[in-house]
């Protein structure tokens, strides 16, 4: 059995319910959801000219194998009307793959651990309370270290 962290965003629309569709739709195809963190809230990272995203990470237990996953999330996106205009710009609904087991991952589909993770609260805050202790492959230290030493001075807001 395979462990996969997720990460989920949408900053259009309604954001919950989209989140919501899709993580009904991962665990239809994806497979098992250990753990959920809260909704967090942040402003637009990278790209500010845009509406407030809605964040959020699980942890999954899959039989499915890393590009299989990429495949899933990738259908699920389609199914929630993701359109891909501007890099970084507004979506409907945003997964990515932040760890698959240990594994490292590098190629012209996939890279795993997810390269942002240590530049992006948005995504260890919610990370940290479902993998506080997970170590990282490549940088060899846990999500809690490295939200303590996270540069991005973005406000991640817990929301009810
Ligand atoms: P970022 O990756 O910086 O968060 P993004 O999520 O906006 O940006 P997308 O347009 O959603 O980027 O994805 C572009 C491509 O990234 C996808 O087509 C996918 O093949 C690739 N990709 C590479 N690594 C991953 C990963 N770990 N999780 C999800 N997609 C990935
Ligand atoms: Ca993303
Ligand atoms: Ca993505």
């Amino acid at each position: 059995m395979n462990r996969a962290y997720i990460s989920i965003g949408s900053n259009q629309g309604n954001r919950r319910e989209q989140m919501e569709r899709a993580i009904a739709f991962l665990m239809v195809l994806g497979g098992v959801i250990v753990k959920r963190s809260d909704y967090f809230e942040t402003k637009a990272w990278g790209k500010e000219d845009q509406p407030d995203f809605l964040n959020m990470c699980l942890e999954l237990t899959t039989i499915k194998s890393a590009h299989e996953l990429l495949k899933v999330i990738q259908d699920i996106e389609s199914q929630l009307d993701r359109q891909r205009t501007q890099k970084w710009g507004q979506r409907t609904v945003d997964l990515d793959i932040l760890f698959f087991n240990d594994a490292i991952i590098n190629d012209d589909h996939l890279t795993v651990p997810h390269p942002y993770i240590p530049q992006r609260k948005f995504v260890l805050v919610p990370l940290a309370q479902v993998a506080a202790d997970v170590v990282h492959p490549v940088l060899h230290k846990t999500v809690q270290q490295l939200l303590d030493s996270c540069p991005d001075d973005l406000e991640v807001v817990k929301v009810g």
